[in-house]
């Protein structure tokens, strides 16, 4: 009997120890944010390195938009970020009345490409938001000259990066002003919904935690605050706290972010090796001194391949194979072209990665099973 179970495209790494903990928290009858959130908060810090002070948040977009608010974006003012990313990027400087500039990315990392940001650089630029694209670390380096050469606050879209790591250091860890996870239910550890935003910077952070609820500021008056009802409001704030439900969840994932890491490097692995002599770009694994999260594997069909990406995308449907497409670009979307992409402007690194790519399943449980089905379906399909 040939093996047709549907393969999911990708299932959380959770066991009884969420849920327990997760029961533990209804239990104390503390559910919003509160003792397992600030403990949760301890533990990202130490995770991601020394020097680092961590905000969590209810999704990583809120975490993006109050790290873009704390380091005083504005009307007008113009943020550098990739066209291959998820709209949420950019939706939060148009929270704040800026404009978003798309940038093409590199088409091996699939990263921003670096030179044509430069290119972008105006005298009303004032940050740049790289996203480490399917966990695959930004040059940091680079970046950090980039942003120093220019002036432009750095901040990291690290919802697909919480893992990874380039050279000694974890993605955020490195000298931005900000980096932003995420811990949606598919993302490489997950709460359900939530965020977190990691920075060096103190005053960021407290600017973040007073903005995260309401502009509600408890340290104005805490030498002689007695209870909860007395604080000030300094701004009209948002709504971002995370509950301790989810920290609960959280405080357990991440325990487990290493182990989920390499158990989806080593699928990663398996796919570039058992997939080489196909018609594919495949995903850059990136240097062997670096870890790649490897939270997606986008691969690429070559043109010269016997099947389209559709052709390809209908045969995995039909083996009922979950699959996605990381990302329609932003600049093809109706709202970003109508209003902040100009007739000058072209992407076709991004444009021709859409055009050909098809994210695998890649998930930590996946089975050995599970895996060999999608590499026939492939090798059907691309052996010709
Ligand atoms: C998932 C994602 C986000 C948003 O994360 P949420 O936690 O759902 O708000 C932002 N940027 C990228 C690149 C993402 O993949």
């Amino acid at each position: 009997m040939p093996n047709t179970e549907p393969v999911p495209f990708f299932i959380p790494f959770t066991d009884s120890t969420e849920a327990n903990a997760v029961l533990d928290t209804i239990q104390s009858h503390w559910l919003t944010s509160g003792p397992r959130c600030r403990k949760f908060e301890e533990a990202l810090a130490a995770y991601v390195g020394p020097g680092v002070e961590v905000v969590t948040v209810n999704s990583a977009t809120a975490g993006l938009h109050l790290a873009l608010d704390a380091v005083g974006i504005g009307p007008g003012d113009e943020v550098l970020l990739p066209t291959l990313t998820f709209t949420a990027t950019a939706e939060v400087v148009r929270y704040l009345g800026a404009v978003p500039v798309f940038v093409d990315v590199d088409p091996q990392t699939l990263n921003i490409d670096l030179a044509a940001a430069e290119a972008k650089v105006t005298n009303k630029s004032r940050a740049i938001m790289p996203v480490h694209f399917a966990g695959l670390p930004c040059n940091m380096n680079e970046l950090g000259d980039l942003a120093a050469r220019h002036n432009l606050h750095l901040i990291e879209d690290a919802a697909h990066a919480l893992s990874a790591s380039q050279g000694d250091k974890r993605i955020g860890a490195f000298e931005s002003a900000a980096t932003v996870f995420s811990f949606y239910a598919n993302k490489t550890i997950t709460t359900g919904e939530g965020g977190a935003v990691a920075t060096r910077d103190p005053d960021l952070a407290k600017r973040m935690r007073v903005m995260r609820t309401h502009g509600i500021d408890r340290d104005v008056s805490e030498r002689f605050r007695t209870s909860s009802w007395q604080y000030d409001v300094i701004a009209p704030g948002f709504k971002y706290n995370m509950t301790d439900i989810a920290a609960a969840m959280g405080i357990e994932q991440l325990k487990k972010a290493d182990t989920a890491r390499d158990l989806r490097h080593a699928r990663a692995v398996s796919y570039l090796e058992r997939l080489a002599d196909l018609p594919l770009y495949l995903p850059a694994p990136g240097p062997n001194e670096d870890a790649h999260a490897w939270h997606i594997f986008p691969i690429r069909v070559k043109r010269e391949a016997p099947v389209s990406r559709n052709e390809l995308a209908a045969a995995f449907s039909k083996a009922k194979i979950g699959f996605s497409v990381h990302y329609r670009p932003l600049h093809q979307m109706s709202y970003w072209a109508e209003k902040f992409v100009s007739p000058q402007d072209s992407f076709p690194v991004a444009d021709e990665h859409f055009d050909t790519t098809l994210s695998l399943p890649l998930f930590p449980g996946m089975t050995d099973a599970q895996q060999d089905r999608v590499v026939e379906v492939l090798r059907n399909c691309l052996k010709g």
